[in-house]
């Protein structure tokens, strides 16, 4: 099969399974544009707690006055936001504000993109699926070390951290819509023993197989 002019790759799975880390390898190997959608719902938490309002309120509005500047604030990735992006996420309007947005970013010249729906919602035309998983400690690990640099933590510190990875993922998996769950054509890549090099290499080699990549 002849590469599709403007392939779009969906990488979906729970937090810190590797998904953000596989999508931009993929991106650069196959010089296609790269979206983080986690980032959209941050952005949305961000502005709703910086308003003084309840991320399980209505956060509709805010996602409508996102704007790219937003995206590029330096405080996405703190455990509160984990936790607001989460309850803004699970709101249907919150959700319809952002679609458009992301379907615009891989119709104009092809894309990798990563979140929770993309393979199920945004694009489930989408040439390629993936859908990223790993244990929770593994998962809480990894978001420990991108946090702080270091693995140097409390047994205490750790279990909170897996705590709060199992509580968002149930929060993203239960929600009404476009639940956090594997498309039916996904592949799923389970990362727990693999380095990121591994997973890219196995991703490539699928859609090797696939004709996608020479
Ligand atoms: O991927 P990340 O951890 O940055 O996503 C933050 C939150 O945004 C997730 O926990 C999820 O609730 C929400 N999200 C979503 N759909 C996406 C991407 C993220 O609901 N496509």
């Amino acid at each position: 099969m002849k590469r599709p002019s403007k392939l779009v790759i969906a990488v979906d799975g729970p937090a810190a399974a590797g998904k953000g880390t596989l999508a931009k390898a993929l991106a650069q190997a196959l010089g296609l544009p790269y979206l983080d959608t986690g980032l959209l719902y941050r952005a949305v938490a961000r502005r709703t707690l910086d308003a003084g309002a309840d991320p399980r309120e209505d956060a509709t509005s805010f996602a409508k006055a996102l704007e790219p500047r937003d995206l590029e604030r330096k405080d996405l990735r703190e455990a509160e936001i984990d936790q607001a992006a989460s309850l803004v996420a699970k709101q249907p309007g919150v959700r319809a504000a952002l679609l458009e947005r992301q379907r615009h970013f891989g119709q104009v010249s092809g894309a990798v993109i990563d979140g929770r729906d993309i393979g199920t919602v945004v694009f489930p035309q989408a040439d390629m699926k993936f859908f990223i998983t790993a244990s929770p400690e593994i998962r809480a690990q990894r978001r420990y070390l991108q946090r702080f640099g270091s693995l140097a933590v409390s047994h205490e510190g750790l279990q909170k951290e897996i705590d709060a990875i199992i509580k968002r993922d149930q929060q993203d998996a239960s929600r009404d819509v476009a639940p956090l769950k594997p498309a039916q054509d996904a592949v799923e890549i389970l990362t727990d023993q693999l380095s990121a090099e591994d997973v890219l290499q196995k991703a490539l080699e699928i859609m090797r197989k696939r004709g996608f990549v020479e």
